[in-house]
């Protein structure tokens, strides 16, 4: 019954400036039932992310023992 979160953010929009070079993942907030894209802060190992709908926090670990997952869920 749960979706299955597609992964197709491997492409993503060719944007104009620095905003294309930043790395971010999608996270699927089943708090609320919406997605949205997290970017990683450049002075940071982690990814952190407020669901846009009730502004919970979530936060990502990114490194060589994380995960390479690159669509999250979160509660
Ligand atoms: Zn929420």
């Amino acid at each position: 019954m749960s979706p299955e979160p597609l992964d197709i953010y491997d492409q993503p929009p060719a944007e104009p400036g620095e905003a294309a070079q930043r790395p971010y993942l999608g996270i699927f907030f089943e708090c609320c039932g919406v997605y949205a894209r997290v970017y990683r802060d450049e002075r940071d190992a982690e990814y952190v992310g407020r669901c846009p709908r009730c502004m919970a926090v979530i936060r990502a670990r990114v490194g060589r023992n994380g995960t390479t997952q690159r669509i999250f869920r979160a509660k």
